[in-house]
């Protein structure tokens, strides 16, 4: 981000961007809820060429008991990069940007959780990034929101997140890998479209204010489409699970929705 040069154009002659986009234009977004069996909930997300899988366990007693909290609950998250999520193979393990991740994550989501409902419990989040095109943080915190209503845990609404930022001058939605590489600044923004709330905001490189105040409204319109793809998949798994239910499929089976 911010300052590295390319020849490849960002913005054409036409206002498009790179993969035809318009700076409104978001990349397309599938999310599915339920798709593992083992885990209390989870969810799945293709995000343009992102794809990320969350993983939720808990409420449960936190281990190491010096973590707990007699009050309420902790959630944490543990962001991860596949070693094959990238171009050049990413060395596996934490390092300092999954660390960073996994804390605004936890955070983020902290806020719509009923914590309070559960004291000295620890819900544990798992988001694993199998393929990454920049924006794997919101593609991130968008499924990990979706999976934990998926594991029935009580939440004042679901957190949607997209970024919104500036390449080649235009301030611009969802930035792709190229214009995040090249371009001037990324904002992500975790939203909570029912209170409003902001629950994430971060910014890398520079904006003017008014720059800002367009992008961070952009976001937060890319957050609210992002809000309705979310509530899809969760309806489309309630339908499923009912008709599960309906029809006696033993605990575990999910039967297809036409
Ligand atoms: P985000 O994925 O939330 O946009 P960054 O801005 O830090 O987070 O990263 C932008 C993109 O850079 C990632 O989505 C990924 O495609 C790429 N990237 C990040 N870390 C690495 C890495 N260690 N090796 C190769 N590419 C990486």
């Amino acid at each position: 981000m911010g300052g590295m040069t390319t020849d490849i154009k960002l913005i054409d002659e036409n206002g498009r961007r790179v993969d035809g986009r318009t700076p409104e234009e978001m990349r397309p977004l599938k999310i599915e809820a339920g798709v593992l069996k083992r885990a209390d909930g989870s969810a799945y997300v293709e995000w343009g060429l992102n794809k990320v899988l969350a993983a939720v366990y808990g409420p449960r007693e936190c281990h190491p008991r010096h973590m707990q909290n007699p009050t309420r609950a902790l959630v944490q998250c543990k962001y991860n990069m596949a070693a094959f999520s990238v171009d050049d193979r990413k060395r596996p393990g934490p390092d300092r940007r999954s660390q960073e991740i996994s804390k605004i994550t936890s955070e983020a989501l902290s806020h719509v959780v009923f914590t309070e409902y559960f004291p000295r419990a620890s819900i544990d989040v798992y988001v694993e990034v199998l393929q990454a095109n920049a924006g794997t943080r919101c593609a991130g915190l968008t499924a990990a929101s979706v999976a934990l209503a998926d594991a029935g845990v009580p939440m004042r609404d679901l957190v949607a997140s997209c970024a919104a930022g500036k390449a080649a001058g235009v301030v611009m939605v969802d930035l792709g890998k190229e214009e995040d590489n090249f371009g001037e600044a990324d904002i992500p923004v975790g939203y909570v479209p029912r209170t409003k709330e902001i629950v994430l905001l971060q910014m890398d490189g520079d904006l003017t204010h008014d720059e800002y105040t367009k992008g961070l409204d952009m976001a937060i319109k890319g957050c609210e489409k992002v809000y309705d793809i979310q509530r899809d998949a969760l309806r489309r798994r309630y339908e499923a699970r009912s008709l599960d239910s309906e029809i006696g499929a033993p605990e575990g089976v999910q039967k297809e929705v036409a």
